[in-house]
């Protein structure tokens, strides 16, 4: 049987960690790996959904297609995957019946299973998404996946991990006990799951009574990721999901409709603008260090000062191509004239969007959601100051789909594959792994 050991190595990317709730309460920034696991590889052929274009060519070139050939073939696949959507090695007429027999035997081309989609009163989708399981310790990282749909658009956020490292006090996801990093084909699949779900390929229909844009453009027109995750964690995933589904012969998301959100891990913001060129979001919350190192702990780290120089070196800043600031509306804690003021006086200078999000209480959560008169108040002194600040209107209450609301069930499943994993390894083994990385 592989070890968790063989496993973990064959994955660079994965950072599982889980974090004990005295941990927490101590006020830890960020919680410790305790077990890797590898992702991605489905069992009785890997899927080729969400590969990047190297990734396509490793596969085909395993299975003996020649050299010469592997651009042209790479095009054809990209084409089918990720233009037209197929679920099936034999939609794809112009690829050769011995190739597409090849394929077939080797490779899949299944989503990620969905286990539950809820939609919301107000049309907003929610799926649970299982990710294939990556060994016999492992039962399939679980997230959670946001389809927000506008008459003029149609927002998917994403998520970038499975649970968050990170801690933020007002945060359900922070509360979650297992993280591991999403690879960028299971970034990608989120898009493909969602676009299968509502019809938003070019032979699809979208399902009967299904909330969808009417402009005539996709119904996924813009991607945020501020699903479950810190995806400035894992930005090389991030990045290289961001340049599948924004390539323009594929799924053709325009860069600037895509929105990286950060809680500000600093030292990977300039990579994020000079390699993904997105829009950035920074989740502030707070004006003054000392709060914000409880709501926001990586301010510990990296504090309001550092966090707003890179801001202004954000590569690609403009007035067309503004910042978004997110703040949270926390009653009696962050929400008084003098914040709105200094929050103000601290962006002067950044092109910058300021998004006000009332707080969206969540089981055993410590904060209330901001008066309305209140939210309104600290909106109109932002908008006298010359900021637009659109309060941003919970979506998918109904469904515990709104911001930070998203936690899923994959750390109860775990519990029992890490006490098998430390009866076969024993948990030195696996503090010694963290130590060797
Ligand atoms: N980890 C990233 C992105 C995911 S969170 C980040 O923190 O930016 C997306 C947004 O939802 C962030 O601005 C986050 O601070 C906010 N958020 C988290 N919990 C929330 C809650 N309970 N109510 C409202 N917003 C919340
Ligand atoms: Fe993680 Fe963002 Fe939640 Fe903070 S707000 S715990 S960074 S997901």
């Amino acid at each position: 049987m592989a070890t968790v050991l063989d496993i973990a190595k064959r994955n660079p990317n994965a950072a599982p960690v889980t974090v004990s709730d005295a941990a927490r309460a101590a006020g830890f920034i960020e919680k410790t790996a305790e077990l890797n696991v590898a992702a991605g590889a489905a069992p009785g052929g890997a899927s080729l959904v969400g590969l990047t274009r190297d990734q396509l060519k490793d596969s085909l070139a395993a299975i003996g297609v020649a050299e010469r050939e592997l651009k042209m073939r790479v095009a054809q696949l990209w084409h089918w995957i990720y233009f037209r959507g197929a679920k099936d090695f034999a939609e794809m007429t112009n690829v050769g019946k011995e190739l597409r027999a090849k394929l077939a035997a080797a490779y899949t081309l299944a989503r990620p299973q969905v286990v539950s989609e809820q939609v919301s009163k107000d049309g907003t989708r929610k799926w649970l998404i299982r990710m294939p399981s990556t060994g016999p310790l492992d039962k399939g990282a679980e997230i959670e996946c946001v389809y927000i749909p506008e008459v003029d658009r149609g927002t998917l956020c994403v998520s970038s991990q499975v649970g968050c490292t990170l801690t933020c006090s007002f945060c359900h996801t922070g509360t979650q006990r297992l993280v591991r990093n999403l690879t960028s084909a299971e970034i990608v699949a989120q898009l493909i799951v969602a676009r299968d779900s509502i019809g938003d390929w070019p032979d699809a229909t979208p399902p009967e009574g299904a909330f969808v844009p009417t402009d005539g453009g996709r119904f996924v027109s813009n991607i945020v990721f501020m699903g479950m995750g810190e995806p400035l964690y894992n930005i090389g995933d991030v990045v290289a999901a961001i340049d599948v589904m924004s390539d323009g012969e594929g799924l053709t998301l325009s860069r600037r409709r895509i929105t990286v959100s950060t809680s500000g891990v600093v030292p990977q913001m300039e990579r994020l603008g000079s390699q993904a060129n997105t829009m950035l979001a920074i989740s502030l919350h707070a004006v003054r260090d000392e709060l914000r190192d409880e709501l926001v702990p990586i301010n510990r780290k990296y504090d309001i000062k550092q966090l707003l120089d890179a801001c202004r070196a954000y590569p690609g800043l403009s007035n067309a191509r503004r910042i978004t600031f997110e703040y949270v509306m926390l009653k009696g804690v962050n929400d008084s004239d003098a914040d709105a003021r200094e929050l103000v006086r601290l962006l002067k200078g950044i092109p910058a969007k300021i998004n006000l999000i009332p707080f969206n209480p969540w089981p055993g959560s410590k904060y209330e959601c901001s008066d309305w008169e209140r939210i309104e108040r600290f909106s109109e002194i932002v908008y006298r100051a010359g900021y637009a600040s659109p309060v941003r209107t919970p979506r998918g209450r109904d469904i515990l789909a709104a911001c930070g609301q998203l936690k899923s069930e994959t750390e109860k499943l775990r519990a029992r594959a890490r006490m098998m994993a430390e009866q076969v390894i024993g948990a030195e083994g696996i503090y010694a792994l963290r130590d060797g990385e």
